[in-house]
């Protein structure tokens, strides 16, 4: 890593944040909760966490994030969007509540937000991503969405196996945003945090 270390911010408005901040922490990453606008500024990346994407919409709505968010992510900036999060980064969502919901957009997908949801609440399975290397990653799904449509711009990183025998997208990457469908950070396994912090310092050094 860098000499000096890397700022992330990880989206704390609802949700599973304070996860993310521990494994970046152990990577020896400063990792800052991010509530307010002008917070952005000093970040080298940001996460936007797991929990409910629709509070999380209003929330950061409430809160005057929805515009510096947009401007952040179409600005070039890394960012990682895990399960709501990655809802929150499709250009398109369905299965919305009634009424919608403000969505933050960047990532030329459209995501079914409870894909899994009908099946089952949550489940754990282990996923073959080549990117990771050859051990397979424990995935812990929790009433987690899926991609359905995706455009060329994006690179698929891994696909689940569906009881009804079609595969489908959990994972991608466009450019410096990543995307997973699952929560990474509530197992003990980092590699999806390493990648992400690989991805800043490569965006770092092809920016300077
Ligand atoms: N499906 C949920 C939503 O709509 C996301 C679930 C999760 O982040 N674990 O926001």
């Amino acid at each position: 890593m860098a000499s000096s270390p890397l700022t992330i911010g990880v989206l704390a408005l609802q949700g599973a944040f304070i996860e993310h901040i521990q494994m970046l922490r152990q990577l020896g990453v400063n990792a800052v909760e991010v509530r307010k606008p002008e917070q952005l500024t000093a970040l080298d990346g940001l996460i936007m966490p797991g929990g409910e994407s629709t509070t999380m919409g209003l929330i950061a709505e409430r809160w005057g994030l929805v515009e510096p968010l947009r401007q952040w992510v179409h600005g070039g900036h890394p960012t990682w969007g895990t399960c709501a999060g990655m809802i929150l980064l499709a250009e398109q969502a369905t299965g919305q509540k009634q009424g919608g919901q403000p969505l933050i957009g960047g990532l030329n997908v459209t995501v079914n937000r409870n894909y899994f949801g009908r099946q089952t609440e949550s489940f754990e399975t282990l996923l073959t991503v080549p990117q990771l290397g050859a051990e397979p990653f424990p995935a812990v799904f929790i009433r987690a969405p899926a991609i359905t449509e995706i455009s060329d711009k994006a690179e698929v990183l891994a696909e689940v196996h569906t009881p009804t025998g079609a595969d489908v997208i959990v994972a991608v990457r466009q450019g410096p945003i990543l995307a997973t469908a699952f929560h990474p950070e509530l197992t003990s396994d980092n590699r999806w945090h390493r990648l992400f912090i690989e991805m800043i310092q490569a965006n770092a050094s092809a920016s300077n």
